[in-house]
């Protein structure tokens, strides 16, 4: 990058939140996402304010600068990597906090990690109730940007349902607003769907390649504190899956549902039964692992009754360990994953959805794949609002065999295509999808349609979205 337009962005930020530095372009060139290689940015600016992203991305538009929005680096697809030779523009000090008390919603800046959000709504009895299982570094602009699930998400849906309305600044350094405080007299964020068609969703899943969050506006909810921790077993997949179903048809709250094959239940097993002290078991085929939450005791007594009565009518046991889905839960803020760090493993994720009763559909693609090519991995998932069921398979290498390495990327564009002929959907519209799965390519051609007008020199996170 030129002296002058280094310069020229350190009159805005200020010089101390500019560097160029070589270990500090390091930290910037990787994420948390193991399995993909890391390209060093040209340097790496931390703006104060939305007026000062603003400015820094006119910049960038004049000297045809590629930038790469980055809030807690915690993605694992790699798409948080900049492409060579680009300006990072990293956005945690942009960290305001508004509460909405009367309206139940809040506005956040960029750079608040769902950690400090519950801390903050915690004293107010409140919280958003739908985490990552990283969400101790993990923004919820960033969560934003890749339309995130994680616990909670089996009552209330991935993050986009959460989301009242958005601050953004467009490629071109113009400041937007959307929802209802897209009128500057509103009394704060109150509804997402108004001024015409959802501006809100365009930036939802965008992966920081048509704008820069510099707000989120979320809503929020009563705090439940009652919650139930089973476990039930089934013979078949199908019942297991027609159990997800059944306590949804019932008005039953699951806040957090994951349907375990035996498979996965020992691979988990080995993970965590330690940790989490849960006892040995001789585990059925299919073991569903549930938290049941509720903000009143009678609501949940009756949650925990209906549960067994289906369970029963469908020819289930209720296994009575309740130490999975309680470590589950009340880990959701520091994730299991970490134990796949502790263990050494580098990997490839690919996150997609299906619905409940295709359920077993993506675990069969998943073990052909692993078994196809000789890899070892292991699949986890959990229902995530309304029909939805998340899965975030992963394909392990060891990261010195370079020959396991590229088999692990070829699998990982071979599953996506299988996955989709089962009827997944992406979850993060990442590159693998679109260079496996040819059915695509009109819908990629309008979204390239929409980048081409909001960012007409492709200066935003090129190559991100679907490789946009
Ligand atoms: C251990 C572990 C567990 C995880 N569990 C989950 C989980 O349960 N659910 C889940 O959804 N994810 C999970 N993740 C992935 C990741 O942590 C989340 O998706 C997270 O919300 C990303 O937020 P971030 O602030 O770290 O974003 P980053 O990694 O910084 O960025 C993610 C993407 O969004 C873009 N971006 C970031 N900030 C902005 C912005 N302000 N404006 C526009 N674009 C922006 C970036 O360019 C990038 O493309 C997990 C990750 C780890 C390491």
């Amino acid at each position: 990058m030129e002296e002058s337009t280094i310069e020229k962005i350190s009159q805005i930020v200020g010089p101390e939140y500019v560097s160029t530095r070589e270990d500090v372009l390091l930290s910037y060139s990787a994420s948390a996402s193991t399995g993909y290689d890391s390209v060093k940015p040209s340097a790496v600016v931390r703006p104060g304010s939305t007026e000062e992203v603003s400015e820094i991305l006119k910049i960038a538009n004049d000297v045809n600068l590629k930038v790469t929005p980055r809030c807690g680096g915690s993605s694992l697809q790699g798409e948080v990597i900049p492409v060579e030779g680009a300006l990072v523009i990293e956005l945690m000090r942009l960290d305001s906090f508004e509460l909405h008390e009367d309206l139940r919603s809040a506005t956040v800046g960029a750079g608040v990690t769902f950690g400090k959000l519950d801390k903050l709504l915690k004293v107010c009895g409140l919280w958003l109730p739908v985490y990552p299982e990283s969400s101790l570094v993990a923004t919820v602009a960033g969560n934003v940007a890749v339309n995130g699930a994680g616990p909670g998400s089996t009552a209330y849906g991935c993050i986009a349902e959460m989301v009242l309305g958005l601050e953004v600044v467009l490629p071109d350094g113009r400041i937007i607003q959307t929802g209802s405080e897209a009128n500057p007299n509103a009394p704060g964020p109150f509804l997402r769907y108004a001024f015409g068609p959802d501006l809100t969703g365009l930036f939802i899943g965008s992966l920081g390649s048509l704008g820069i969050i510099t707000k989120v506006s979320v809503k929020l909810f009563k705090r439940m504190e009652e919650f139930h921790y089973e476990t039930y077993g089934f013979q078949e997949s199908e019942q297991a899956q027609k159990f997800l179903i059944e306590l949804k048809e019932n008005n039953v709250n699951a806040v957090f549902a994951s349907i375990y094959e035996g498979r996965i239940l020992g691979f988990f097993m080995d993970m965590l039964g330690e940790e989490y002290h849960i006892p040995e078991h001789d585990w059925p085929p299919f073991t569903v692992s549930i938290t049941l939450g509720r903000l009143r005791e009678d609501q949940l007594q009756s949650d925990i009754k209906r549960a067994a009565e289906i369970c029963g009518g469908l020819e289930g046991e209720v296994i009575g360990i309740s130490e999975l889905p309680r470590g589950e839960w009340d880990d959701r803020m520091r994730t299991f994953a970490r134990s796949s760090y502790a263990h050494g493993w580098h990997w490839r994720i690919l996150y997609h959805h299906q619905t409940p009763s295709n359920w077993h559909k993506s675990i069969e693609a998943i073990w052909d794949v692993m078994d196809e090519y000789a890899l070892l991995g292991h699949t986890a998932g959990f229902a995530t609002g309304h029909s939805s069921y998340n899965f975030y398979p992963h394909l392990y290498y060891f990261p010195e065999d370079k020959e396991e390495e590229r088999r692990v990327r070829e699998a990982h564009v071979d599953l996506s295509k299988r996955l989709f002929k089962t009827g997944a959907v992406p979850f993060k519209l990442a590159p693998y999808w679109v260079n496996g799965v040819d059915e695509m390519k009109e819908y990629m051609n309008v979204l390239k349609g929409i980048k081409d007008v909001l960012d007409p020199n492709g200066i935003m996170h090129p190559g991100v979205m679907g490789g946009l």
